[in-house]
């Protein structure tokens, strides 16, 4: 089987943590690398962003990344994209008839590579399978009151994909039903494919790598550590975290505790420098370390020096984050939103949190913080939960999903209704 990947706005071998990359280029490198694994050859295509990266890179057997030229390398953001949809999209044209190579499906990543598939899929009369990894509609539902709402331009392309797609694959139960409460999804053309981990890096960490792990972030040896690891926008909700440290502080001014936030500015609208600011106004700088994002194989230290990691967000299709960590064997806090309570069993692995107030996410912290049997507890049965989640059974599901999918009579028309996305 041949399957033409595609995630136009994002590299799938860029750093993740900052910048426009985050879950999804994880998401998608992975179920890639293990696709290919069992095979199927994949080309991930993406857009073109520094001329040092050539057009073709091969990862492993089977697995390439291609980079398509669209517009210039530099100084486009990806709400600037949409412009280049038509150049990206004639590009991957060209690329494919230059190298005489032909596709059994094509799967996109994200609405900006849903409307380049969409195109693609009638143009080749091949089936498009779509996942959205974000929705602006449910984004929209779930933000904070002061977070800068999705555009409707957005919701109508994933309106478009939701109508067009031949399958959209969806990381929960959860996710199908926002689907279909806010697009009028078809739940026959859903497939639910729970996303994995990968357990073979993230590993449990033994007291000794724990104390490595904090001397090698220049954390003290005897304290208690709250990590948080993640792109810094509102939308992850970091300001929760370091309000609820600053409340822990107010509460119990000799607490022996430091927080830890790994990850870098997302968007035009995110600056890190907001964090820092907070911290300060709080009075807890001293108390919160700032780390730049790291690759993967760095980041197992983060997760590795923590007691606790916080995933405060407003919402989330998964929460890579809970499960990475939770292979660490590091207990999780964790809102109550989207997949996290699939990702954290709640009470067992960690504990999940309604609501975003400082107050109690303080006490949460505090419960698991001041209850070092049960947190430990706690760290051990998050090994044996993420053990359930791996990379390898998600792409044997998906795996299936493709070949279904390439049952599918291609030879129908779409009419003028779907292409309007009303
Ligand atoms: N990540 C990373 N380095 C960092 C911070 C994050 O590699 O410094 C990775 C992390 O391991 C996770 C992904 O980025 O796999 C973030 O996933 P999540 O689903 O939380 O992300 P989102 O796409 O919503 O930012």
């Amino acid at each position: 089987m041949r399957v033409a990947m595609i995630s136009m706005h994002t590299s799938p071998i860029a750093q993740p943590g900052s910048g426009d990359a985050g879950g999804m280029n994880v998401y998608v490198l992975s179920i890639a690398t293990q696709l290919a694994r069992k095979g199927v050859d994949v080309d991930i295509f993406t857009r073109a962003t520094r001329p040092s990266q050539g057009e073709i890179v091969e990862i492993e057997p089977h697995l390439r990344v291609i980079n398509i030229v669209a517009g210039p390398y530099e100084g486009l953001s990806k709400e600037e994209l949409p412009t280049q949809l038509a150049a990206f999209s004639g590009g991957m044209v060209q690329f494919i008839k230059c190298n005489n190579l032909y596709y059994d499906l094509i799967h996109s990543h994200y609405w900006l590579s849903g409307q380049v598939g969409w195109l693609l899929r009638d143009l080749w009369g091949i089936p498009l399978i779509h996942t959205a990894h974000t929705l602006a509609a449910v984004k929209n539902a779930y933000r904070a009151a002061d977070d800068s709402p999705e555009s409707e331009a957005r919701r109508i392309c994933e309106q478009q994909l939701s109508d067009n797609a031949d399958v959209l694959v969806v990381n929960t139960e959860d996710e199908k039903n926002e689907l279909i409460a806010h697009y009028d999804a078809n739940d026959c053309h859903i497939s639910v494919i729970t996303p994995g981990a990968d357990t073979e890096l993230f590993t449990p960490g033994t007291d000794r790598n724990t104390e490595r792990s904090r001397r090698e972030l220049g954390i003290p040896l005897h304290t208690k550590v709250v990590a948080f690891v993640g792109r810094l926008q509102k939308f992850k909700g970091p300001e929760v975290l370091i309000r609820a440290t600053a409340e822990l502080f107010k509460r119990d001014p000799q607490r022996n505790l430091r927080v830890v936030i790994c990850g870098g500015a997302s968007g035009e609208t995110s600056n890190v420098q907001n964090y820092h600011d907070l911290a300060r106004e709080l009075g807890v700088e001293h108390r919160i370390r700032f780390l730049d994002a790291r690759p993967p194989q760095e980041l197992v230290a983060v997760y590795q020096a923590a007691d606790i990691v916080a995933v405060p967000s407003y919402n989330e299709s998964f929460g890579l984050v809970a499960m990475e960590a939770q292979a660490t064997g590091t207990p999780v806090v964790a809102a109550r939103v989207g997949g996290l309570p699939i990702a954290v069993d709640h009470d067992v692995t960690g504990l999940l949190i309604d609501g975003h107030g400082a107050s109690q996410w303080a006490d949460a912290l505090a419960q698991l913080l001041d209850d070092d049997e049960r947190r430990i507890h706690m760290g051990e049965q998050a090994v044996e939960h993420a053990a359930k989640f791996s990379w390898a059974a998600s792409a044997q599901e998906l795996l299936k999903v493709y070949e279904e999918a390439t049952k599918i009579d291609m030879s129908e028309c779409h009419g003028p209704r779907q292409a309007a996305g009303i």
